[in-house]
Formats: structure tokens, C-alpha cells, sequence
């Protein structure tokens, strides 16, 4: 009998990537930013979708992605439009920053580039809003370049294909050079793709299905038994909770108070119901009412509204009050129409909250 060698690393750079590319080609996903097989993507496709996609899943990104190439068919269109009507649109999809960066992006790339993207990944990095992961996504898929492309599903699987046991995010070096040694230079696109799909659909967090993946003889994970313990995760620190009081404030039209953000910072640019600052200690009631937009009788709704951001999580108390006679200028919005400004989630979160309770 013949016996049968290990693979090498040089043997599985060679071989895996066909492997891989071989199980695309049957059964990559249909997506509405992806080029037909065979074409080349087009890079204002891939930046939005790319942007779109950080921390938001494929299913939720899809109705976003088609809303917007229908208002802003090219990055010259998304480049003359009013950031408000870009924030307006983003609502919903979280982390605003990513939207006036996308906003800002598609201007430098408009009035700098001539509506071209850069096609390297240097020259994509220094665009603003692009990372790593996003020029290392565009230059592949868009521009056919052969780059590492990480993301949560490169990891995993990544870790899963060596056994690395070695827990996220001290492992993330040791990823990327093992992904690195496989990304081949023939349709480094599709490879990339594939490899995310690999990871959404077939080595997915839980119940990996082994059985239906191309790389399942090479698979240290599979063989030991160990795939779906991997990747290991540090514990996570306790995110730190800030309080603050908001100010629902009504006037006898039925309309309510709401201000700008400032553009620096947090949610910046967005509009809120005015509330004191986020702060590590609760609010006492006189404290809170120094940041009171207008003399009222203010009276405190029942409950508490929460919200998680990535670092830290806040919880918040609703004081209601009706505007006398002179109401404080600012923006006045009917409550049906509060739908129209660009509020972002924990402040939609305010809305339903005060609602249910007055
Ligand atoms: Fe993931 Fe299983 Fe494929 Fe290994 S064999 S890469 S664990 S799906």
C-alpha cells in the first residue's frame, strides 16, 4: 500500500484555494452588490456594501444597499448630496460615524479622483472611513488583487482550519499570516468571497456542517473534535454603564423638542431629545434639572430606557413636561413626523418609551 503523506503548507497553498474557488462556483451566495460570475465588481458597489456590511449582517444591509443606489446611482451623485439626506438614510444601520465618513469619501474620491476609486490598497487606506479589512475587500474583489482579507469569518475559519487555540484577539496576527499563505494570486476576488461565504454558511459559529465543506480533509479542528470550541474568546470586560436624563418637552401644538448633536463625538450630527450628559453617576432630580431646556413641571415617567454601544452602555430616565406660552426656540417636531429627522436608535428607543408612558 501506498502511504499517504501529510500535506505540507506549500502543498495546501497550492491546492486549497481551487478547492475552495470549485465549491463557489456552485454555491456562492446571490447578493445585490456582487458582480455576475466572471465580471469584474464594480467599486462604488463594493465600498458601499463593504461600509454597509461592518457590523451589520447580509439580510439587514440588502433593502439599505438598494435605497441607496437608487438615490445615488454613482459615487458623483453620493458625493453632492446633503450629508442630512445621507445621515436620513443611514438610520437604522448604527454607528453614524461610518456614515459621514461614507459621506466624506465619496467626496474625496469625487472632487480627488475623478470618480475613480483607487485601486491599491494603500491608496484605498487613505480615503476616509477605509480600514484595513475595506481595502484589503475592495482591491480584491474590485480591482483583482491578491490581499488578505479579515473579517469575523475569515477568523474563524481560519482558526478552525489549524487549530488555533490561542483566543481572539491576541490571535488575530496569527490569523491574518495564516490566511495570508493561502490567498492566491488567480481570482483573488472570488477567493475572498468565498471564503466569507465558507464562513456565513457552512463554518458558521455553531454546528459548523463539516460534512458539506470543501476544506474538510484539511481541517486540524474537524479531525481533533474541536471545531466548534474554536475560535476561543477572551473573557469579555464588563462594558461600564453612564446615566443620563432626558427631556421630553411638549408644547400645546402637540409638538416636541428636539436638538442637533454636536458634529464631534458620539452619534455626532444627529438630531436627540435634549438630556443632560452621559456620566458614570446617576442624576439626582435638582442635578439633572439644571440641564432642563425650559422652565416647566417636569415629572419623571416610569422605567428607565437602555442602550449598548460597542464600550459602554447607558441607561436613561425620561422627565416629561409641557412648554408654557413662550417655548424655547430649537427644532419643534409633530410627534408623527419625528420619523422625519435623522435619530438614531436610542433615541427612537426614547420616543416609544415616552409614548407608551404619557
Ligand atoms: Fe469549518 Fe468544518 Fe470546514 Fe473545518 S471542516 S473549515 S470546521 S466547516
Amino acid at each position: 500500500m501506498p502511504r499517504r503523506h501529510a500535506k505540507t503548507p506549500a502543498d495546501n497553498a497550492r491546492e486549497m484555494p481551487g478547492l475552495i474557488l470549485a465549491w463557489y462556483d456552485r454555491h456562492r451566495r446571490s447578493l445585490p452588490w456582487r458582480a455576475r460570475p466572471g465580471k469584474r465588481a464594480d467599486p462604488y458597489r463594493v465600498w458601499l456594501s463593504e461600509i454597509m456590511l461592518q457590523q451589520t449582517t447580509v439580510v439587514t444591509v440588502g433593502p439599505y444597499f438598494r435605497d441607496f443606489l437608487a438615490r445615488w446611482p454613482s459615487v458623483h451623485d453620493l458625493a453632492n448630496a446633503e450629508l442630512d439626506a445621507v445621515l436620513h438614510a443611514w438610520q437604522g444601520l448604527g454607528y453614524y460615524a461610518r456614515a459621514r465618513n461614507l459621506h466624506k469619501c465619496a467626496r474625496a474620491v469625487s472632487a480627488d479622483h475623478g470618480g475613480r476609486f483607487p485601486d491599491s490598497e494603500e491608496d484605498l487606506l487613505a480615503l476616509p472611513g477605509i480600514g484595513s479589512y475595506t481595502a484589503a475587500a475592495i482591491a480584491a474583489i474590485a480591482f483583482g488583487r491578491r490581499a488578505t482579507v479579515m473579517d469575523g469569518n475569515v477568523e474563524r475559519v481560519m482558526a478552525r482550519l489549524h487549530a488555533v487555540e490561542t483566543p481572539l484577539p491576541a490571535a488575530k496576527p496569527e490569523l491574518r499570516k495564516l490566511a495570508a499563505a493561502l490567498a492566491p494570486a488567480e481570482r483573488p476576488g472570488d477567493y475572498a468571497q468565498a471564503v466569507m461565504d465558507l464562513g456565513a454558511t457552512v463554518c458558521t459559529p455553531r454546528k459548523p456542517r463539516c460534512g458539506a465543506c470543501p476544506w474538510q480533509d484539511r481541517c486540524i479542528a474537524r479531525k481533533l473534535g474541536i471545531a466548534e470550541e474554536l475560535p476561543r474568546k477572551s473573557p469579555k470586560a464588563v462594558r461600564p454603564r453612564k446615566h443620563a436624563v432626558v427631556f421630553w418637552l411638549s408644547r400645546p401644538d402637540g409638538s416636541i423638542l428636539l436638538q442637533r448633536r454636536p458634529e464631534e463625538g458620539m452619534l455626532g450630527g444627529l438630531m436627540e431629545v435634549p438630556s443632560t450628559p452621559w456620566r458614570a453617576e446617576p442624576w439626582t432630580a435638582r442635578e439633572a434639572m439644571k440641564s432642563a431646556p425650559a422652565k416647566a413641571q417636569w415629572r419623571s415617567l416610569d422605567g428607565v430606557v437602555r442602550h449598548g454601544f460597542t464600550h459602554f452602555e447607558i441607561e436613561m430616565t425620561v422627565m416629561a413636561g409641557r412648554a408654557l406660552s413662550r417655548a424655547p426656540g430649537g427644532v419643534w417636531s409633530q410627534v408623527d413626523r419625528l420619523s422625519d429627522h435623522a435619530l438614531p436608535t436610542l433615541m427612537k428607543k426614547v420616543v416609544r418609551h415616552a409614548l407608551a408612558k404619557l
